[in-house]
């Protein structure tokens, strides 16, 4: 019996073409063509001024922090249900990462959890779009707004949701993509970060590649920096893909309503939270329960697994990581933060790959069922 698979990509002739003629003809004067081609759509499809292309979406929130001018002895609050990712750029440019609560709905940073954990030293905040769904934006700029905080968007996992018809990536200072292989829209490894601000964009320019100027072409340093680059085999990939991104979405949508209907019937279990006037794209179908149910998240993984189905738990609270074993500020967020540990902690990503049928759910979900059903207390 084949595997099913958590995550993957959905890919087409129209990708292998425009890989085939950037690895055949994007050098020498082409050799800026798709990344051109791939930024420009890119922002015209977020409805912002700027996107660069970026190795991953990691470079690109450590590029929003060093353009924002975060540093040693600042503060950047961040969810503590997210991936390191959202996290890890903070400790690289010296600045101190703080864990705030996640909202119980839409399972995103809550804006009063966000409010209470600003001290005089908080620079930044960096919400997640958490598996496709939205935070209260307006709430959370409020905020931000208040305290004069800068937002960086991760936006991660969020491509094409909405808030009150604005593009998921377009609510802070930067928004950031991931074009990971498990992510909607792929280029195997890469990023984008997007602004409207062009003192942002043009200082992300130059720090992306070893301090040069837009342009430069006597190797003239201004300073030490980093290199950040997406290959133009990767661009034209992530042309083709965005290119269908109605399609990659829809898919999404489509496999989430495959499992609300296979799943309606279960007591006390809940699918990923579509905030009113939003959208969500439903990155990972992601089913939280009760503790009616006799079931750790760790049980369920390795129950499903030996049925031949990948699946992925919900992200641990990053306070509880040995990366912050050490951390001050991972030992108050322990104490504080009930709601993310309390939903991690009974909870998964379900199969979520573009390439799933509906017989696969189906399969999935008669397991899922069967497996609740021998737990209930
Ligand atoms: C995948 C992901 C990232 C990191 O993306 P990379 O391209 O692997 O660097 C960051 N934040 C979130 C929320 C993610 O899911």
């Amino acid at each position: 019996m084949k595997r099913i698979p958590v995550a993957g990509p959905w890919i087409t002739q129209k990708e292998i073409d425009y890989v085939t003629d950037a690895v055949t003809n994007a050098w020498y004067e082409n050799a800026n063509v798709y990344h051109q081609r791939f930024e420009k759509a890119f922002a015209e499809y977020l409805g912002v001024r700027f996107a660069v292309a970026l190795p991953s979406c990691t470079s690109a929130i450590h590029l929003s922090l060093l353009a924002l001018g975060i540093g040693p002895g600042d503060e950047v609050i961040v969810p503590e249900a997210t991936w390191i990712a959202t996290a890890a750029p903070i400790s690289y440019v010296g600045a101190t990462p703080v864990f705030a609560d996640i909202d119980p709905l839409t399972w995103c940073l809550s804006p009063q959890a966000f409010e209470a954990c600003i001290s005089p030293r908080t620079k930044a905040v960096i919400p997640v779009d958490l598996y496709g769904g939205v935070p209260d934006w307006d709430a959370l700029r409020a905020v931000a707004k208040r305290h004069h905080i800068f937002i960086i968007e991760d936006a991660a996992e969020a491509i094409g949701s909405e808030y009150k018809g604005k593009k998921a990536g377009s609510f802070g200072e930067t928004g950031v993509f991931s074009f990971h292989g498990s992510k909607t829209l792929t280029t195997g490894e890469g990023g984008m970060l997007v602004t409207d601000r062009e003192d942002v964009y043009q200082r992300v320019l130059q720090l992306r590649d070893h301090g040069r100027r837009p342009g430069d072409t006597l190797f003239w340093n201004y300073e030490v920096a980093h290199k950040y680059k997406m290959s133009s085999m990767q661009a034209a990939l992530g042309l083709a893909q965005l290119e269908r991104i109605d399609e990659l979405l829809a898919r999404k949508i489509e496999i989430f309503q495959w499992y609300q209907e296979e799943l309606k019937d279960l007591e006390d279990v809940t699918l990923n939270y579509q905030l009113p006037g939003s959208k969500n794209t439903y990155w990972m179908v992601t089913i939280v329960w009760t503790p009616r149910y006799d079931l750790s998240k760790v049980q369920l993984i390795s129950l499903l697994k030996e049925r031949n189905i990948d699946c992925r738990p919900f992200f641990f609270p990053l306070s509880s990581l040995p990366a912050y074993e050490n951390s001050k500020e991972a030992l108050a967020a322990r104490q504080r933060n009930g709601t993310s540990y309390q939903i991690s902690e009974r909870s998964v990503n379900l199969p979520s790959a573009l390439n799933l049928s509906r017989e696969d759910v189906r399969y999935v979900c008669g397991i899922v069922r069967e497996l609740f059903a021998s737990r209930k207390q």
